[in-house]
């Protein structure tokens, strides 16, 4: 690996569609014989385990990295920070749509207690859903590539200058493993284990090149640019996900003990700072609240479909899974802050008002 050129990640798509693999195929190609570039394919970012040897990877990659998955870029960003990979936030062009409703306001800045540790390099994380068209990936690709190396005068995320860089090779404690590495590091026959596989044809030497199994999680992700260490998430979750770590910074520790397609605490977080990567609404998913350069407010996306408010629906489901566990139902009386009235509260009103 060298961090003269630009590594590119494709983290591939969940499942076989062939669209999608045939977008992934078509950049991995272009892009492999450029001389810029190393180009990787990995299993669906959010499905790694952090042992994976596709993570060692990604903390291991020297240099400027570009991260392309079927993801909105800020779930990819903090997916991987979940994971220990870190690196300065590199700004690009290719942006995930929202849908958003007309009465969208502009929304505060990020306010976030940010991350402490970041290694030197820079991340790029870009969402393959935003167009089937291979060729606009690379151009960007070839424009990130390009730009002049910027390293330790960039801060991270523009977080309370808590951003602090640290040389990468100590932040991975340790050389990675070369045999585990190396797979990721030919082209050729990363393409070929992934045509066998696609057809169900894998003879012993094509199936070592393939990564480890993974398997398809559910678990929180913290975006710590927004989320000011209230604790109201550990509060709330009965289920025991939360921890704290040393320097008493919320955590996700017990990722596996959520309860797949509960996405409840991320609707009381005061400041939509957790991220369901897999939620079917973009708010939950990782969407960042910004559509042609307008900033909005996502809060209100977080309520139900049947029109409960954020805060009815994230008890509905906690209790759901409550009693699916065969607990008890606890409603409204456990782990909720008593929160300020703001327009949100008073529009609900007005509605109910009106009795339709
Ligand atoms: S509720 Fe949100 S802001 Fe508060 S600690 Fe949890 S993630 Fe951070
Ligand atoms: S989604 Fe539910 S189970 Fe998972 S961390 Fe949040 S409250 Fe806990």
């Amino acid at each position: 690996m060298s961090d003269l050129k630009t590594t590119v990640v494709i983290c591939q798509a969940q499942g076989r569609n062939p669209v999608k693999r045939q977008l992934e195929d078509d950049i991995f190609s272009t892009l492999m014989n450029d001389p810029n570039i190393d180009v990787s394919l990995l299993p669906h970012l959010y499905d790694m385990s952090h042992a994976h040897s596709g993570m060692q990877f990604l903390k291991a990659v020297p240099g400027r990295v570009v991260i392309l998955g079927w993801l909105y870029e800020r779930a990819i960003r903090w997916t991987l920070d979940r994971a220990g990979i870190r690196g300065h936030e590199g700004e690009t062009l290719i942006k995930s749509e929202l849908e958003v409703p007309d009465d969208h306001e502009e929304t505060h800045e990020p306010r976030g207690i940010g991350i402490t540790e970041v290694p030197d390099r820079m991340i790029y994380c870009i969402d393959l859903r935003v167009s089937d068209d291979s060729e606009e990936y690379c151009e960007e690709v070839r424009r990130i590539a390009a730009e002049p190396r910027r390293v330790t005068d960039i801060t991270t995320t523009g977080v309370d200058g808590q951003a602090e860089s640290f040389d990468l090779m100590s932040f991975i404690n340790g050389q990675p493993n070369a045999d585990q590495l190396e797979r990721y590091l030919n082209p050729e026959r990363q393409l070929e284990a992934r045509r066998a596989f696609d057809s169900g044809d894998i003879s012993v030497d094509k199936k070592e090149a393939l990564p480890e199994d993974t398997r398809r999680r559910w678990y929180p992700v913290i975006d710590y640019t927004r989320c000011t260490n209230c604790m109201e998430c550990i509060d709330f979750c009965l289920f025991g996900v939360y921890g704290v770590d040393a320097l008493d910074r919320i955590l996700v520790e017990e990722q596996d003990n959520c309860k797949k397609g509960c996405p409840a605490c991320s609707r009381v977080c005061p400041e939509n700072a957790i991220i369901f990567p897999h939620h079917k609404t973009p708010a939950i998913a990782g969407a960042d609240g910004e559509v042609g350069g307008i900033k909005i407010d996502l809060s209100k996306l977080f309520g139900g479909d049947d029109g409960l408010s954020a805060i009815d629906m994230a008890v509905k489901e906690r209790d759901r899974e409550l009693i699916l566990d065969g607990r008890e139902a606890v409603g409204t009386s456990v782990g909720l802050r008593e929160r300020e009235r703001d327009e949100y509260d008073d529009l609900m009103d007005e509605l109910d008002a009106l009795e339709f």
